[in-house]
């Protein structure tokens, strides 16, 4: 069975990065009808955070990606690592340490100066130190041969063993350090598969040795490349959000920020929209890019406008009600009309890139014709003294007109005019701007029944006052 986990450092938001790599270890394991598995790696106590911790596992269920299991805590676990170093000392693979700090940077620079990699010397290797007050435990690195894996993503790595460390593995303190506390909990957990950023490659020969020293089976290591701004320099805060809750706020779906997601180093011929159920079964490590992926907002945004068009109106309405909520708050909120909302937004859809642009083109839908915004440059290029007659007497016509359908509707406008001698063209857009206060709105007619009889008739008033 193929386990994957996805083990963030809970030091802040879950990032766009972080996100990706969590997204491929998820579509790894739902791929190979494995399973998924969340470590939360708390083990710096300084640096760790409840609030993180909570960001985390909420933009974890934003995006759904639920794991597999019971969430296990890395810090809650330090006796357990322990216990593997102790097991590690007493069958000669560790050692004690008790050499300072002073020593070891002396020992690193003599190395440098003779023009070797700089390193720990194994000074105390075969000292046979007991237990003591302020010594560190070290793995005995081989003195020869090296480590060769098969990167999942990179192809063959191998180092040799000469350019490790004999690395530490108990501070003095007594805490595990986090190469040994993560080989011992994918080890526990069973992960079969470790997909891990870049940024990790040169820990992974490291955590080898102690998979060796242990004579644990090694799992399968993939390492994805990073992701890069447009300017091709490593993406960062300058280039726009980084939170994936950001996503949120600025009007995003899950599902489209999934599928952006999936396609930032992984593809599938040249399709670009992925359902879930598809990335479950083509997702593969084969078609995963080993070169670093250029983030691409334009692109998150066709996505996400083609998932608006396609998203049940029902939930839309929830969620442009919830930007709306966010924006002016919950008393006012109250007050608006769900249910107009709710028949606007079928209109709005083929139109959105976002949420929010939704919930900014539903504004003239849910407040009474008195406070309707009227956009300046639509009120003097479309409600001239001539157009407001036109529009005078285009109220009282449908004041008297019976049916609100979009056909009748359609079918009297046009008998209007053309009894007129004059085109559709000539009153369309001064209707528009008296019903919407804009010049770019959903179709005329469908607007109309939207808004319903009262509404319309309300707001062609209001513009002749
Ligand atoms: N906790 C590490 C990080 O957030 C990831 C460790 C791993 O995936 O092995 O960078």
């Amino acid at each position: 069975e193929v386990v994957t986990r996805f083990a963030p450092s809970p030091t802040g938001f879950l990032h766009i990065g972080g996100a990706r790599t969590a997204l491929f270890s998820y579509l790894l394991a739902k791929s190979q009808g494995g399973r998924f598995l969340l470590r939360i790696e708390d083990t710096d106590r300084e640096r760790s955070t409840p609030e993180a911790t909570q960001a985390i596992l909420d933009a974890m269920q934003w995006l759904d990606l639920p794991s597999d299991g019971e969430i296990v805590y890395q810090h809650a676990r330090q006796d357990r690592h322990n216990e593997i170093i102790d097991q590690l000392l007493a069958s000669g693979n560790a050692y004690y340490c008790d050499c300072s700090k002073e020593q070891v940077d002396a020992m690193r620079e003599r190395a440098r100066a003779e023009g070797k990699k700089p390193k720990y010397d194994g000074t105390c290797r075969e000292r046979g130190l007991e237990a003591g007050e302020g010594r560190v435990v070290r793995l005995k690195t081989p003195l020869q041969g090296s480590v060769a894996y098969n990167d999942q993503v990179k192809g063959p790595i191998a180092v040799s063993c000469e350019e490790m460390d004999d690395m530490i593995l108990r501070r003095s303190d007594g805490t595990p350090t986090y190469n040994l506390a993560v080989v011992v909990d994918d080890h526990d957990m069973g992960v079969t598969h470790v997909l891990r950023g870049d940024d990790h490659v040169n820990n992974t020969p490291r955590q080898i040795l102690i998979y060796r020293a242990m004579d644990w089976d090694v799992p399968e290591f993939g390492h994805v490349p990073m992701i890069l701004g447009p300017d091709k320099k490593k993406l960062s805060k300058r280039h726009g959000a980084l939170s994936v809750m950001e996503y949120e706020a600025m009007g995003y779906l899950p599902e489209a920020v999934v599928n952006y997601l999936a396609r930032l180093g992984w593809s599938h011929g040249d399709q670009e929209v992925f359902h879930r159920e598809e990335l479950h079964a083509l997702f593969s490590l084969d078609n995963l890019g080993s070169s670093p992926s250029v983030f691409d907002t334009k692109k998150l945004e066709w996505l996400n406008a083609q998932y608006i068009m396609e998203a049940d109106p029902d939930r839309l309405t929830d969620l442009v009600m919830d930007v709306i909520r966010a924006e002016v708050g919950d008393d006012q909120a109250q007050a608006l009309d769900r249910a107009m909302l709710r028949k606007a937004v079928p209109l709005l859809q083929p139109r959105a890139k976002t949420l929010v642009d939704m919930a900014e083109a539903a504004r003239f839908f849910l407040v009474d014709a008195a406070y309707v915004q009227y956009e300046e440059k639509a009120v003097k290029k479309f409600l001239t003294a001539e157009s407001l007659s036109l529009l005078a007497e285009y109220t009282d016509a449908l004041r008297e007109h019976e049916n609100f359908s979009e056909e009748a509707l359609e079918e009297m406008t046009k008998t209007f005019v053309e009894s007129r001698g004059l085109k559709f063209k000539a009153i369309a857009q001064p209707i528009r701007v008296s019903i919407t206060g804009r010049t770019a709105s959903p179709g005329l007619f469908e607007t109309m029944v939207v808004l319903g009889r009262d509404q319309t008739l309300a707001r062609l008033n209001r513009v002749q006052d």
